[in-house]
């Protein structure tokens, strides 16, 4: 049995007491949401805070707000998100890629936060302590190594969170509270295309909120590929947001694919493409194969390497045309239940 490292334990009940703890401890300390990552993490060591602060007391932290657009708190279960209307019927990747996370149990538990800020992923990382000792370890944590790329001097660890590429296709900002200098930003530039360093979150801001946009004339789609249709992490997701103008044309465009490097990748030449044209099969086409020639996937997560990118452009395709109003439900079917290609 593993087991938890010894830490400290702070519960703290507003956000600003959290922002002078993150302060005053610096980056020994780390804050636990639903703790679906940081504790199974603590267990294998590779993630060891001396100081553990809880944020379920942080009532702050779970109000939602509707103005022009929409506020979630960081706090808010990724259940909740899913069973919210306005988000099921305004800010549909964001439904979609909230009731895919994990298993029910666990979306109970997880937060909107926690999935932004989730740890990246990679099959020699996410192993017992014992395991990662046994090969000398790897760069992420302890080694010196990459045993995906040894001559890469950048850890290539897979961003594996659902909700990022689907609030970046949504145009999402985040705002991160320090006890000094607060400040918002699009979601997009929290992250770095680095397995290591993958948030520009300095360790004494806490992720406080995620501020939608006005949805208007938008329409969103988020897709999802894992080995299993129950419960897995994402190997490949594609979040897509159409806002169309009064004739059927397209009059704005966001295009991201998840799982696919350490970070979300945002493919603006894909979407920019389907500015002012129609949905049809020839553009979408175009689009999605554009799309799928940015995606590199890395021999560290599940299925073979080469068959996830050629599916990324076929995702991309399912993503537009769904929005364009086909009925894609047998494919969105048959893709959760995919067993070739491994
Ligand atoms: C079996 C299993 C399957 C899973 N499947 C998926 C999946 O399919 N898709 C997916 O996306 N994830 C998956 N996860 C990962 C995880 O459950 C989710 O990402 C979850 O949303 C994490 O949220 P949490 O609140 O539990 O995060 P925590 O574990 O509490 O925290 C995760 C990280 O975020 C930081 N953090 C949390 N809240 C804040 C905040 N407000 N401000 C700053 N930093 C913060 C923590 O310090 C920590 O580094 C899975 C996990 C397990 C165990
Ligand atoms: S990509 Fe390389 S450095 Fe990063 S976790 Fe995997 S093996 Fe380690």
């Amino acid at each position: 049995m593993m087991r938890l490292p010894r830490f400290r334990y702070l519960a703290p009940t507003t956000t600003q007491e959290v922002a002078e703890v993150l302060a005053s401890e610096g980056p020994d300390a780390m804050v636990v949401a639903g703790g679906t990552d940081l504790l199974p993490n603590m267990k294998r060591r590779q993630q060891t805070p001396k100081t553990v602060v809880g944020l379920k007391g942080v009532a702050a932290l779970r109000e939602s707000q509707n103005g022009t657009g929409l506020r979630l708190g960081a706090g808010l279960t990724l259940t909740e998100i899913g069973e919210d209307p306005r988000v099921r019927e305004h800010y549909g990747a964001l439904h979609q890629a909230a009731v895919q996370v994990a298993s029910p149990h666990l979306r109970n538990m997880a937060t909107l936060g926690g999935n932004i800020c989730l740890d990246t992923r990679c099959n020699y990382y996410d192993q017992n302590y014992e395991w990662r000792k046994s090969i000398n370890f790897c760069m992420k944590k302890e080694g010196e190594t990459c045993w995906v790329a040894p001559a890469s001097k950048r850890c290539l660890a897979v961003s594996s969170t659902d909700t990022a590429p689907a609030l970046i296709a949504l145009g999402a900002k985040v705002h991160l509270l320090a006890a000094r200098e607060s400040r918002e930003l699009s979601l997009e530039e929290l992250y770095n295309n680095d397995g290591i360093s993958y948030l520009t979150r300095r360790p004494h801001e806490l992720l406080t909120r995620v501020e939608l946009p006005d949805a208007t004339g938008w329409k969103s789609t988020y897709w999802k590929l894992r080995r299993r249709g129950s419960f897995d992490f994402p190997v490949l997701g594609v979040a897509a947001a159409v806002k169309f103008d009064a004739g059927g044309g397209v009059a704005d465009a966001r295009i991201v694919l998840g799982a696919v490097a350490s970070s979300p990748i945002v493919v603006s030449e894909a979407a920019e493409m389907l500015v002012g044209k129609e949905l049809t099969d020839g553009v979408i086409e175009e689009a999605a194969e554009k799309a799928g020639r940015k995606a590199k996937p890395m021999d560290n997560t599940d299925f073979v390497l080469h068959w996830r990118k050629r599916v990324a452009q076929s995702f991309v395709g399912y993503a537009l045309r769904e929005l364009r109003g086909d009925d894609m439900s047998e494919t969105r079917w048959n893709t959760a239940k995919i067993r070739f290609g491994d």
